[in-house]
């Protein structure tokens, strides 16, 4: 499951920021991405999956956010270019 929400048409885009998803059916708990980038991500207790914690984090967390994407094995975790 995506659980960034979608841009609202007309919605101000906040400059200096990147659009972050993750897909929950997808994860499989490993914790990469908090480990790159614990402000954008964090896990569920009870199972380990991915949390959205930002879904659009300041440019200068895009470094750490495109290291997650890297590191997450299960592919659960994307950039999407605005
Ligand atoms: S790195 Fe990928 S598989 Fe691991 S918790 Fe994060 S989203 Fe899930």
């Amino acid at each position: 499951m995506t659980v960034a929400p979608p841009a609202r048409a007309g919605a101000p885009v906040k400059e200096g920021t990147v659009t972050v998803t993750v897909d929950q059916d997808r994860c499989c708990g490993a914790g990469q991405c908090v480990r790159n980038a614990p402000e954008v991500f964090d896990q569920r207790e009870e199972d380990g999956i991915v949390l959205l914690l930002d879904p659009r984090p300041p440019a200068e967390l895009r470094s750490a956010v495109e290291d997650a994407v890297v590191a997450c094995p299960s592919g659960a975790v994307r950039i999407v270019e605005d």
